[in-house]
């Protein structure tokens, strides 16, 4: 496949859906700055693992992408370690529960810090040489909150809204750049993001673990079953594959029908 000997930063590629599609782009060689955080022995097992799984080059940053100089230096990492970056996928994010006049101020600096204001960054960062080698690739990790809300996410519907804006007004500034820049809104996964929700919804209700995961893809979804990052790592070598060469400003729903209804 064309994507061979290409570079992509995959950010909060430590667990989950970042991890997923660091493995999805390292199958079809393309080298991978890894970023998150984590036990670093764990972290060195990922990272090896996928060296060992795909004879790719695999580095990792452990910036934290909550603070805009260090997104600028994750980017400027992996240009310098691995000669290039190709395909930026930004996924880092987190979530915090409560309704707005319960949500600590901390808490939504964070998530617009990292959820929405670190594409900013890393994309600013990173568009000047895609466009000087005339391709390039931006994905966004957004979500079904990118296209629809729920009660108790004030800041995290509001970065992941945010998140789509800034897809669009990209991928306008580089519609003839040969750079595509769009975003993927997921449904539920089931990753330590979502284990937590879960997880405090069990201790609140008294239900199994089991019990709240039914209810909560029944909740939102019209199919019960939960998006794995394997298929989120293929649709993202979907817009990064010759296919995908006109496909930008997009907003690719893979949600089981959530915000269909
Ligand atoms: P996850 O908790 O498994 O992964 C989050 C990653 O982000 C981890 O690698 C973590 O270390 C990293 N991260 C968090 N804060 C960071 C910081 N300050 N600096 C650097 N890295 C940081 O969760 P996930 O579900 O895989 O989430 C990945 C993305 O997918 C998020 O943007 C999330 O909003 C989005 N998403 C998830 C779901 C879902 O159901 N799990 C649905 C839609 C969208």
């Amino acid at each position: 496949m064309a994507l061979r000997g290409k570079v992509a930063l995959v950010t909060g590629s430590t667990s989950g859906i970042g991890l997923g599609v660091a493995g999805s782009l390292a199958r079809e060689g393309v080298n991978i700055m890894l970023t998150g955080f984590g036990e670093p022995g764990a972290i060195e097992e990922i990272r090896a693992q996928l060296v060992r799984d795909f004879s790719v080059e695999v580095l990792y940053d452990g910036s934290d992408l909550s603070k805009p100089d260090q997104v600028q230096a994750v980017v400027e990492a992996t240009q310098a370690q691995l000669g290039a970056l190709d395909i930026l996928v930004n996924n880092a994010g987190v979530q915090f529960v409560a309704p707005i006049h319960e949500f600590p101020n901390e808490k939504w600096d964070e998530i617009i810090a990292v959820n929405l204001s670190a594409a900013f960054y890393a994309m600013k960062a990173a568009i000047p040489s895609m466009v000087s080698n005339g391709w390039g690739r931006v994905i966004n990790i957004a979500s079904a909150h990118g296209l629809v809300a729920s009660a108790n996410k004030v800041a995290y519907v509001a970065a992941k809204h945010g998140m789509i804006g800034l897809t669009k007004v990209a991928a306008l500034e580089m519609a003839n750049e040969g750079v595509t820049v769009n975003a993927i809104c997921p449904g539920w996964v089931l990753t330590s993001l979502v284990n937590r929700q879960l997880e405090e919804r069990a201790r609140a209700s008294g239900r199994t673990f089991g019990e709240e995961a039914e209810l909560l893809l029944s909740e939102k979804q019209p199919m019960h079953r939960f998006t794995t990052p394997a298929s989120i790592g293929e649709t993202v070598l979907f817009l990064c594959s010759d296919a995908g060469d006109t496909i930008t400003g997009s907003a690719l729903s893979i949600d089981g029908g959530w915000t269909a209804q």
